[in-house]
């Protein structure tokens, strides 16, 4: 069983860190938040007065924290004191550039690392169940994979530094879009007098299938655990869509590539937010689209 610093225990690193203690790991915890520390200890986890007074002597240190900037934060303290080859795996969702740089800090301190974005939300970081996507070295992702095995289901090596981060991106921006085009499906189908039942009967068994419409559909009924049912209560709330849609729209400008629905997407959760969504499920955007005259 290995001694695992992690830093970053709010509503993510919180259930994961206590499913590695579950697992059998030592596990010791920091965040800037004192209660979420004390939440965090209630599952077993010893809280750490620093950063520095957690990563000392670990031999795996975890971040899962808001943004890149607190990562690059959190890692120059964290590389300050960890010892060499320590392996520093963040499973933030971050921008491609800054999990980059992070693993330039990592290499410069012969430390190893590995940007592991999830997916799952809340939910899966509780059940155990998250799809972890890696980025870094073969020898990183070989020490990382039976830790973060504790804490997910399925594990990808998606490639070098940053691998990961693309591909959670990519991922989200189909998210956005397709939820997008299944909400204006519905409003259509509801301007045409088509029930929903009958169209999600047709489309989710055609060639409309997604996991927008399949899983989550954002219409209450035919898919009784989606939080269309629960008063689009989080689930995966709008700010985050937003967050890893600008994410996208951030790396669509530095390589060159044209993302033009990704763009609209990310317009349309931008306007969805600042009517005061942002806390409440992404899913719940169809609203804003049957406002429009
Ligand atoms: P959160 O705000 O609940 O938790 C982040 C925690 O980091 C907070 O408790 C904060 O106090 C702490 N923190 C910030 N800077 C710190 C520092 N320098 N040192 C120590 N602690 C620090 O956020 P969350 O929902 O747990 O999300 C974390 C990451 O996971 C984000 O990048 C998010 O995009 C990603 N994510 C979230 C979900 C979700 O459903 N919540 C799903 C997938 C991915």
């Amino acid at each position: 069983m290995a001694r695992i610093a992690f830093i970053g225990l709010g509503n993510m690193g919180g259930p994961m860190a206590a499913n590695l203690v579950k697992a059998g790991h030592e596990v010791l915890g920091f965040d800037l938040a004192a209660p979420v520390l004390k939440a965090a200890e209630a599952s077993g986890v010893k809280p750490a007065s620093h950063a520095s007074q957690a990563v000392k002597d670990a031999e795996i240190v975890i971040t899962m924290l808001p943004q890149g900037r607190h990562v690059l934060t959190a890692w120059t303290d964290i590389l300050q004191t960890a010892a060499q080859d320590t392996l520093v795996i963040d499973c933030s969702t971050i921008d491609v550039d800054s999990s980059r740089k992070a693993h330039e800090m990592a290499k410069a301190a012969s430390c190893l690392s590995l940007d592991a974005p999830v997916s799952g939300g809340t939910g899966g970081a509780t059940a155990g169940t998250l799809t972890f996507m890696a980025g870094g070295s073969d020898e990183a992702f070989a020490r990382a994979k039976p830790i973060l095995e504790a804490m997910g289901k399925k594990i990808v090596h998606c490639g070098e530094a940053g691998a990961g981060q693309a591909a959670k991106i990519c991922n989200n921006m189909i998210l956005g879009i397709s939820m997008v085009g299944v909400c204006e499906a519905f409003v259509l189908a509801e301007k045409l007098g088509l029930s929903h039942q009958a169209l999600f009967d047709v489309a989710s068994t055609s060639s409309g299938q997604c996991w927008a419409i399949n899983t989550y559909c954002p219409v209450p009924g035919p898919v009784p655990t989606s939080p269309a049912n629960n008063g689009y209560k989080p689930g995966f709330a709008a700010a985050l869509m937003l967050k890893d849609l600008r994410l996208s729209q951030e790396a669509a400008l530095a390589s060159g590539a044209s993302t033009p629905m990704g763009a609209e997407a990310a317009q349309l959760f931008a306007l969805f937010e600042k009517q005061g969504n942002g806390g409440r499920d992404f899913s719940a955007i169809i609203e804003m689209f049957r406002e429009k005259p």
